[in-house]
């Protein structure tokens, strides 16, 4: 029963447009917005496992990735090494230019003044944030770069996509980072 309740998901109504990677048809489940954010807690997962602050970057188009960054500031030695730039510096990549319009970005932590500001410049559709940022949140939490009408581009914001799973991933490394502290190392 549970299979066949199952299959729509697959074979029902996938009828997304073509990715913009060349990469075929997008099924259903993986033009869901939670499908990407997974793949941004992926990328915030691989920079924790490179001792970096666990944030991640998706940049959507057409139901296709063609962006995608963690944050590496530690490895990198730079400040702006954030996930968001990467992930928005790889997609200008791939569509060939510096407009990202009909993208959206996924991101696992609110982006901070820096990435705002790449975000509004880059003319990005939208952001899914997970976790909000009430020390450096830029989107929402301390001021709204996004959305600011006397700015020439505003960039629509959808918050707590997966927020659980991308709050989990920010306090497992701190308090690991805090455990490692007090163990002398
Ligand atoms: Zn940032």
């Amino acid at each position: 029963m549970a299979i066949a309740e199952a299959a729509p998901e697959t074979a029902g109504a996938a009828t997304m447009p073509e990715g913009a990677a060349g990469a075929g048809p997008v099924t259903k489940a993986e033009a869901a917005p939670e499908y990407f954010m997974r793949e941004a807690l992926a990328e915030a997962r691989a920079a924790a496992d490179c001792g970096e602050i666990p944030i991640g970057a998706v940049v959507e188009k057409n139901g296709a990735i063609i962006g995608r960054g963690r944050n590496r500031t530690e490895s990198a030695k730079d400040p702006t090494a954030h996930a968001e730039m990467e992930a928005i510096k790889e997609a200008c990549k791939a569509v060939g230019g510096w407009r990202l319009s009909e993208c959206s970005i996924y991101v696992t932590t609110e982006p901070c003044a820096m990435c705002a500001g790449a975000l509004v410049l880059s003319r990005i559709e939208k952001v899914y944030i997970g976790a909000l940022n009430p020390k450096a949140g830029a989107c929402v939490s301390l001021r709204r770069l996004l959305d600011d009408s006397r700015l020439n581009h505003s960039v629509a914001i959808e918050t707590g996509l997966l927020r659980d799973e991308c709050e989990a991933i920010m306090k497992a490394f701190f308090s690991e980072l805090r455990q490692t502290k007090r163990g002398g190392r």
